[in-house]
């Protein structure tokens, strides 16, 4: 079982980003200084060209200590933006003062690579931004000091060049705009879906929460005239009223527990306390239990199959899937037979659980795990989406799978797949991290 500490620890990757941000960190002034002592020899040489190339360079390099700032902020895009900006900018200067070939020919490479640069993640960014900085202190040192390799164009030439920088600058803003706006009209998109989601959902909560209360308040008023009455209670038809009220206690307290979890999930306050399980004596359990409900449905609840199995789970939560899959087949199984199968394959325990009711679409095959997504109308079948959402977070976080699969007007199939229990794996407390901390769950 994968057992997230609560303590944050830096990946691999993220302490990579970090040596190579200390590194820059420590680099960039080294850099700007030796940028101004190389100006002023320049300077004192009276090479125009030499000035003119470390002048752009400095510039460069101060935009790059700024965008770096600003990435690390998060501002991925400024930061790309202002370094393409600056990168262009020094080449097209570049081509004035140095060799105007080998900046020609940079120029467009650049202009490639800034284009781009708006859907760069920020570890990438950093490593480019690194690699930028050697390619223009070799530029600068290199052809600077050397002699041209080529004669110097005519001023015409040098011209276009510039011209095709402040173009590409220009493709470089309107790109951005357009990203931007792009962004704009999804992030819009998505806050419209949630609030229409979190409106549904509502009404669909307050109506779940709300249908058991009617029988309820029915059966103890039904409890409250027997009791008031003048003749003598009947003791078993009092019993028969109290256990239709606490049926419908149940119902809410499996709702409330749902949302409860839900919300736990979300926070990534779910905790998992995994142990040594006999799935085979948790299934038969389960299913026992399981046995008077399917009985007053009208099901043959069968265990097809069922092998002496140990696998590290959090057996409440274990059962609670189990739970879960069974209510649902309850729900839509259409009163014909449900069958349960619990076998090994190779190092991994498979339990499926089959009806043969209305089936899923195969569209809804894999959504059916979202929260409150649901492949059936509210009218004809209450629920709040949530179990099948639930059953996925414990299984993936206990390193194993729950898939589905259906002919639709046949019945469905929910396979989950543990890994068996090891020797040497020992239990740990774990909790979930926070669902959007994980893959897409929306
Ligand atoms: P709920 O049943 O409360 O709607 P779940 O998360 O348990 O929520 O299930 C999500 C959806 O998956 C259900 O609304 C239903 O459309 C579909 N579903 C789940 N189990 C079955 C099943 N055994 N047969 C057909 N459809 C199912």
């Amino acid at each position: 079982m994968t057992s997230p500490s609560r303590t944050p620890e830096l990946s691999e990757e993220a302490l990579k980003h970090l040596r190579l941000g200390q590194f820059l960190q420590f680099m960039l002034p080294i850099a700007v200084g030796f940028l101004l002592v190389y100006a002023v020899f320049a300077a004192v040489l009276r090479s125009v060209a030499l000035t003119g190339g470390t002048g752009a360079v400095l510039v460069y390099t101060l935009a790059l200590a700024r965008s770096r700032r600003l990435a690390a902020r998060g501002h991925t895009e400024r930061a790309a933006l202002l370094s393409g900006y600056a990168l262009l900018v020094m080449v097209a200067l570049g081509a004035l003062f140095l060799h105007f070939l080998f900046a020609a020919l940079v120029l467009i490479a650049l202009a490639g690579v800034v284009l781009v640069l708006p859907y760069v993640e920020r570890p990438a960014l950093a490593r480019y931004m690194f690699v930028a900085f050697g390619v223009v202190v070799w530029m600068v040192v290199v052809a600077g000091l050397l002699p041209p390799l080529v004669e110097q164009p005519p001023l015409e030439l040098q011209r276009w060049v510039s011209a095709l920088a402040v173009v590409a600058s220009v493709a470089l803003t309107l790109r951005m705009m357009w990203v931007d706006a792009l962004r704009l009209r999804q992030s819009l998109a998505r806050a419209e879906q949630a609030v229409a989601t979190r409106d549904e959902f509502l009404s669909v909560a307050s109506h779940e929460l709300k249908t058991p209360l009617t029988p309820l308040n029915l059966k103890l008023q039904a409890l409250r005239r027997e009791l008031s009455a003048p003749t003598p209670p009947c003791p078993e038809r009092g019993l028969g009223h109290i256990e239709m009220a606490q049926r419908q206690v149940k119902k809410l307290v499996e709702l409330v527990d749902d949302l409860l979890d839900v919300s736990r999930i979300g926070a990534g306050r779910l905790e998992l306390h995994p142990a040594k399980v006999e799935l085979e004596v948790l299934v038969r359990e389960v299913m026992e239990r399981f046995e008077p409900e399917a009985a007053r449905a009208g099901y043959s609840l069968e265990l097809e199959k069922a092998q002496p199995l140990v696998a590290w789970v959090d057996e409440v939560r274990f059962q609670q899937v189990l739970d879960n899959l069974l209510s649902n087949a309850l729900k839509y199984g259409e009163g014909k037979p449900i069958r349960v199968r619990l076998e090994s394959l190779g190092k991994r325990a498979r339990l499926t659980v089959r009806d043969e009711g209305i089936g899923i679409p195969s569209a809804a095959l894999e959504r059916i795990f979202r929260r409150f997504e649901r492949a059936v109308s509210g009218r004809h079948y209450g629920g709040l989406g949530l179990g099948l959402y639930i059953c996925r977070q414990i299984v993936e976080s206990s390193g194993g799978t729950i898939v589905a699969s259906s002919t639709p007007g046949e019945g469905a199939t929910f396979t989950v797949e543990l890994p068996l229990a090891q020797e040497e794996s020992a239990p740990a407390v774990s909790t979930l991290p926070p669902a959007d901390s994980r893959h897409r769950i929306s």
